[in-house]
């Protein structure tokens, strides 16, 4: 494997097609699925032996479309019919019959037909009894002169007619005809079911209530019978995403399902009719794919996991793939892919694929990787798709594509646009000079699930020293609403500024502030930006007001990598800031947008002393602290 060297524009201009018109895609759904390749054959291997798969990973990595590609590879002949007849012994426990597929639906035509034909038959012999009376009646009445035989006769024809239209004598007519509960065509693939958020009636099948219970008007319980997604999806799969939402009992029947391979239809409601109604065994023969992210596996019955694990595969999906000729050319067609799928987008010329490629590198977070969450990727196709087509355009060109970038900002990247801009109308923090005891730290929206990229935001921290209320008793009192761990990042970076700084934390009180985070902050990215303001308030240097930083700090002053690097360091940019530090090791991570790089300078710090050097002014205070961090780099050079 061996990754591109050469850049998208470089690349995309000596490929071939002109636009995603010519690029051909595969008819199997399972050729479609890009990136997950392991998980394919996995897929394959459990279709084969009708296997349950379990598939955690992020949102919009192919899972459910690796389970629909399930049915390709599932056995056809195998599709069953499956039908309810009334059962005379007891009305309450409806008969199944299972047929090969296609032949349920005939058979209930058929009695549905008999049915039909009995009614009109018996319709008719009322008719003619009808006739035959009246005739009668007149031919009395001239015979014998006398009118009350053709009121009897008009009298028996009245009450002749009622009992023909009583329900009593008609109702087993067509309300016991049989009830197709599950149904094919003979050449129907496998069926995939989506049970996803269905309640217990929908997933295991359920009774309808019957208003009319007794009478001679109730409906017949095997007519009453809903199937449930476990019946329909017998032979084939049945997919359930966010698993861990499923409520135990329902878990539990589930699981009793995979066992035995079939289960009774009864009313799921306590209190209506239908409880009182269960069916004979219906089958529901189908492999189970359950999919949520990690999370997903803490909420799920741990018997239903072991079955899973026992008798099935668990796969990982992944989120990156490598920047390689061949990915690009699969994120080409992806394209491709998702402009025929939607059916109402143009193609996309092949500079605007290029822009998608250059986005999917973005978004994979790390150099040389391109990312694998495509229903995100997806969106932006479509809202590039979209603008060509309000510009009646006959196709998608990359301004679209560029233009997309900004419509399709996710509802989390907005929020922290509008808190950039009103931070900045409220000069919450500043972009020049320089300032004690204020620093300009960067921090991360949390994403949550769902989401494709984390957005960045300016995390300014102010920072004042008071001499300590009690001897010997100095205080860090850090407010914000800090998480868990970041008041773990508070006591570690206590220990560096203890080693490093020649004023005592017992004799002062250090108020830290973090500025307009009514959310709350977590994590410790911001440890590098907490000990610098410290620092500063601590030892009186003036910090770099044009600068920016995140990054994690351990006990011993060496600077550790945080996450989402990208978008803090867009959100710096677009803050106005001119210098941005980040730990080395992320360094590599780095992939803003090429606009940025003309007004902001990175640079990668591995120790503390890097941090300072960077970002205090330059004064008397500055050497002395450097010349105490010095053990932190022992060749006196700063490693960055
Ligand atoms: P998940 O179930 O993991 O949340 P889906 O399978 O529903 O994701 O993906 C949503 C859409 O995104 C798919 O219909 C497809 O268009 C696209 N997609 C997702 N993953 C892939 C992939 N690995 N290869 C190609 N397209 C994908």
């Amino acid at each position: 494997m061996v990754l591109s060297d050469v850049t998208v524009e470089e690349w995309i201009e000596k490929q071939e097609f002109k636009s995603t018109k010519d690029v051909e895609v595969p008819q199997k759904m399972s050729d479609r699925v890009i990136g997950q390749d392991r998980a394919v054959d996995v897929m394959k291997k459990a279709a084969a032996q009708k296997r349950h798969m379990m598939l955690i990973g992020e949102p919009g990595t192919g899972k459910s479309m690796l389970a629909n590609s399930m049915v390709e590879y599932l056995p056809k002949e195998e599709l069953q019919d499956i039908v309810a007849y009334s059962n005379p012994e007891d009305e309450n426990e409806p008969r199944v019959r299972v047929f090969p597929a296609g032949r349920g639906k005939q058979v209930v035509a058929q009695q549905k037909a008999q049915a039909a034909a009995q009614k009109t038959q018996k319709n008719s012999s009322y008719m003619y009894a009808c006739a035959g009376i009246v005739i009668l009646g007149f031919l009395g009445t001239i015979l014998l002169s006398n009118y009350y035989i053709l009121f009897i006769s008009l009298f028996a024809v009245m009450i002749i007619l009622l009992f023909a239209r009583n329900p009593v004598m008609t109702r087993n007519d067509s309300s016991y005809v049989p009830k197709l509960l599950v149904g094919h065509d003979a050449n129907d693939m496998p069926p995939f079911v989506d049970a996803t958020g269905t309640h217990s009636g929908a997933l295991l099948g359920d009774v309808r209530h019957d208003p009319y219970q007794s009478g001679g008007l109730e409906t017949p319980a095997h007519n009453r019978l809903e199937a449930g997604d476990i019946h329909r999806a017998n032979k084939g799969v049945l997919y359930i995403d966010e698993i861990n939402t499923l409520r135990m009992e329902s878990q539990q029947s589930l699981l009793t399902a995979m066992q035995e391979h079939k289960m009774a239809i009864t009313g799921q409601s306590e209190r209506s009719s239908g409880a009182l109604v269960k069916s004979e065994p219906v089958p529901c023969d189908f492999v189970l794919v359950c999919a949520g992210n990690l999370d997903a596996m803490k909420g799920m019955h741990p018997a239903l996991r072991s079955r899973i694990r026992g008798y099935g595969y668990e796969i990982y999906m992944r989120t990156t793939m490598p920047d390689t000729d061949q990915h690009r050319t699969d994120i080409v067609r992806f394209v491709a892919q998702e402009v025929r799928k939607d059916e109402k987008i143009p193609h996309f010329d092949k500079f605007a694929v290029g822009e998608v490629i250059k986005e999917a590198q973005r978004r994979a977070g790390r150099k040389g990787r391109l990312t694998l969450r495509f229903r995100e990727l997806g969106g932006l196709i479509r809202v590039a798709g979209d603008l060509a087509v309000s510009r009646s355009a006959g196709i998608v060109t990359r301004d679209d594509v560029l233009a997309a970038m900004v419509n399709a900002r996710s509802l989390e990247q907005q929020m922290a646009d509008r808190q950039i801009e009103s931070s900045k109308a409220y000069q919450l923090f500043n972009i020049e000079g320089a300032k004690v005891g204020q620093v300009n730290g960067l921090a991360a929206l949390d994403p949550g699930t769902g989401m494709a990229e984390y957005s960045g935001i300016m995390l300014p921290i102010v920072a004042e020293v008071t001499p300590a209320q009690v001897k010997d008793g100095g205080k860090l009192i850090a407010t914000g609403k800090l998480g868990e761990i970041a008041k773990e990042a508070v006591d570690n970076i206590t220990a560096v500024i203890k080693k490093f700084s020649d004023k005592k934390m017992s004799e002062m009180d250090v108020h830290l502030e973090y500025i307009g985070t009514y959310d709350g902050v977590e994590g410790d990215s911001a440890s590098i930006t907490m000990t610098t303001v410290i620092l500063s308030a601590m030892e009186n240097i003036p910090i770099r007001q044009d600068l920016a930083m995140t990054g994690s700090l351990n006990v011993r002053g060496r600077v550790l990598p945080v996450g989402a690097v990208t978008a803090k360091l867009e959100a710096a940019a677009s803050s106005g800031i001119k210098i941005a530090l980040v730990p080395a090791d992320n360094v590599k991570d780095v992939m803003i947008r090429n606009k940025y790089y003309k007004t902001m300078d990175v640079y990668g710090v591995t120790t503390y002393r890097d941090v300072a050097e960077y970002a205090f002014v330059d004064c008397p205070e500055k050497t002395a602290l450097l010349e105490r961090l010095l053990p932190l780099n022992p060749d006196g050079k700063s490693t960055a």
